[in-house]
């Protein structure tokens, strides 16, 4: 059954990033909620430092810059690799792992580089990806909703496969013998972390949404 909610006039809500690809991926996945999305782009090109220690804590914080900036409720998402072998990293530094203008190629190698010490020829080396999605109603909300999605699987030794970005080609989720970046975008689309956090989203904020009318 779908949880579409009935209203007669949707309202705006600004998702906090200036890719265009997630932009349309959220305004997607998020296609249930009641919203007319328009991407930040449209009120700022600046991009806010992300300066917190969680997922959380840099979701708000991009949140908070969005709605501030645009005047609507926004949502943010912010989104990682935490490999338990290395304490948890790379987690919210996965983009700048290498390096500040890091390439997805240079991470990639630096993570296999780090694991590889670590690496026990028995055991896989254990990860997840983790997604949070922040909703904020005004700059000032101090009641967000957080929805969060993980993705559990391990590191290969060896990149593989062409699609996809990050650290696609170096994690092969639980039960899948195809890297993420072996897999079709549709598969990708139906079961990563991301896709999971929107779904949690849309169930809260539904949720939110029916406890006022
Ligand atoms: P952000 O959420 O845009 O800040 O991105 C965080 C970083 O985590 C990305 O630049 C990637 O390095 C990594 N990451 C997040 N999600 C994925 C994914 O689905 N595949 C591969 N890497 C990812």
């Amino acid at each position: 059954m779908s949880n579409r909610i009935q209203t007669d006039e949707k309202s705006r809500v600004v998702i906090a990033t200036h890719n265009q690809h997630k932009f349309l991926e959220l305004q997607s996945t998020l296609s249930e909620l009641p919203f007319e999305f328009l991407p930040l782009t449209n009120w700022s090109q600046a991009a806010v430092s992300e300066t917190g220690k969680t997922f959380v804590e840099n979701a708000v914080i991009k949140a908070r810059y969005a709605s501030q900036r645009a005047g609507v409720p926004a949502i943010a998402d912010d989104s990682g690799l935490i490999v338990d072998v290395l304490n948890g990293n790379p987690g919210v530094h996965s983009s700048r792992y290498a390096g500040e203008y890091a390439t997805d190629e240079e991470n990639n190698n630096l993570l296999l580089e780090r694991v590889k010490a670590k690496r026990n020829a028995d055991e896989p080396v254990k990860a997840s990806f983790v997604a949070i999605l922040v909703y904020l109603e005004h700059a000032d909300d101090a009641r967000p909703i957080i929805a969060e999605g993980s993705w559990q699987g391990s590191i290969i030794e060896s990149p593989r496969g062409d699609s996809g970005f990050g650290y696609d080609p170096l994690f092969l989720p639980l039960d899948s013998a195809l890297t993420v970046a072996e897999l079709s975008p549709s598969v990708k689309n139906r079961d990563s972390h991301r896709a999971k956090a929107a779904r949690n989203l849309v169930h809260l904020l539904s949720d939110r949404l029916k406890d006022r009318s």
